[in-house]
């Protein structure tokens, strides 16, 4: 019996798919055959794992969940966050299937997650929800099926802790079904940093070499970043090796502002000794609430905390001309209408912020093939490939006049049609 789950029109897609995507469908349809695939995710499994924590005994939710094997095996990151939920999984995963079309990837799209608040369980906590929860879905992960790798909240080393939990439960290696490892321990060099790395060699190509590698090239450039985790720290980094100026940075707990320009390597320290920026001291930095980083005027806002940070609201209030959307779904659809209307360019997530996926993939295949990558071979095949899709979408912007946020969903809804059409 049909439900209304099982509605194809383009709005009930965009539930799972967003408004950007509905643009996309309206300029290049796809039939209602194939948007059938596209309905919801193909499977869910919720748990309850039990683990010890700090606390004891300590009972969580938990996810794991695929959208659209279009492709190939499903790929997508593990959460540890208590915001976790179906409703916002399947999204995240919808958009995965999305970066793999956009980006020419082989994979569907996957996400998975615990609804639990990591800083609170202490490091052998969270090795231990890490191994609870590869042993609950040990029978859905694989290379061939559904490919984990590190989101908010988990990090290489428990992707680590991950992989020899399913080495051990399958008594034999299978390097291909956690991506994000440590060098060294199966991981590909250059995974970290590589969504940053990435989103430069797009900038780089959007904006016609306006942020060039060579350094100093930002020189006169101003920012607010948004999140100070492994994406926006590293982005952060790049940026000031540039020649940037990072006038604003927010983390959950407060924005620090600095006109004259805050010490970005000094942050990185702080924040790798775990700590929080309303705790930081420094001349001439002075500690706000972490909202401040909207409304921080700078040449570029850098969203790299998590999705649905600019809404309508947000969007009215932003005092910038461009914005870097590395958290996945950072603008929510009413934040897109009121950016354009004010003329405001959004770099969009599934393009900007497909550095990490794509290195990701490299490990997969490295897992596959045996063949290991040099730190030179990632950094270059990553630089290629980014640039390549950055091309692509800038063509698309220009000959149909969408924004750079539709124009990326015409790259995917063409790539899906020409995988889905063998399949209709
Ligand atoms: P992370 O957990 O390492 O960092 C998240 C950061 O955001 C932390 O500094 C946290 O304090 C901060 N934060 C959380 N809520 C905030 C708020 N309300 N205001 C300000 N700061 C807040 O996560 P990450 O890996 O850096 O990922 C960040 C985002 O980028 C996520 O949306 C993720 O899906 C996306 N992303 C990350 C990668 C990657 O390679 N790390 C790749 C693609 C997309």
């Amino acid at each position: 019996m049909a439900t209304a789950s099982d509605d194809p029109t383009p709005g009930a897609i965009a539930r799972w798919f967003g408004a950007r995507f509905t643009r996309g469908l309206a300029i290049a349809p796809l039939p209602a055959s194939a948007l059938r695939f596209l309905v919801g995710p193909s499977l869910v499994c919720r748990t309850r794992l039990s683990f010890t924590g700090l606390s004891g005994l300590q009972t969580v939710e938990a996810w794991r969940l695929r959208f659209g094997e279009v492709f190939g095996p499903c790929k997508g990151g593990v959460r540890f966050h208590p915001g976790v939920d179906e409703g916002n999984l399947t999204a995240l995963a919808a958009r995965i299937l999305l970066k793999c079309a956009v980006n020419g990837l082989p994979h569907g799209g996957a996400a998975g997650g615990v609804a639990v608040d990591p800083s609170a369980l202490g490091a052998a906590g969270r090795v231990a929800l890490a191994r609870a929860y590869v042993t609950a879905y040990a029978d859905l992960i694989g290379g061939d099926r559904d490919i984990l790798s590190p989101d908010v909240g988990t990090d290489a080393g428990l992707m680590a802790v991950m992989s020899e939990t399913l080495d051990t439960l399958r008594r034999r290696f299978e390097p291909a079904a956690i991506n994000g490892k440590p060098p060294g321990r199966g991981g590909v060099p250059g995974r970290h940093g590589a969504t940053a790395r990435g989103a430069f060699s797009v900038l780089d190509e959007l904006l016609e070499n306006g942020t060039s590698a060579e350094g100093g090239a930002l020189t006169g450039v101003t920012m607010a970043v948004q999140g100070f985790g492994a994406a926006g720290s590293t982005f952060a980094l790049e940026a000031a090796r540039r020649g940037a100026r990072m006038v604003a940075a927010a983390d959950s707990s407060a924005c620090l502002r600095a006109e004259t320009g805050l010490p970005v390597d000094a942050l990185v320290a702080f924040k790798a000794g775990g700590r929080a920026f309303s705790t930081f001291e420094h001349p001439g930095v002075t500690v706000v609430a972490r909202e401040d980083v909207f409304t921080t005027s700078a040449d570029w806002l850098v969203c790299a905390a998590l999705g649905g940070a600019i809404d309508g609201r947000v969007a009215g209030e932003v005092r910038c001309g461009l914005i870097v959307e590395l958290a996945n779904g950072a603008v929510d659809d009413a934040g897109d209408a009121v950016l354009q209307s004010r003329g405001v360019t959004v770099v969009p997530d599934v393009v900007v912020n497909a550095g990490g996926i794509t290195v990701s993939h490299f490990e997969w295949v490295v897992g596959r093939t045996g063949a290991p990558l040099t730190a030179e071979e990632v950094a270059a095949r990553l630089d290629l490939r980014m640039r390549e899709t950055a091309r692509r979408l800038r063509q698309t912007a220009t000959a149909t006049g969408v924004p750079l946020t539709v124009a990326a969903q015409l790259l995917a809804i063409d790539r899906l049609h020409a995988a889905l059409e063998s399949r209709i």
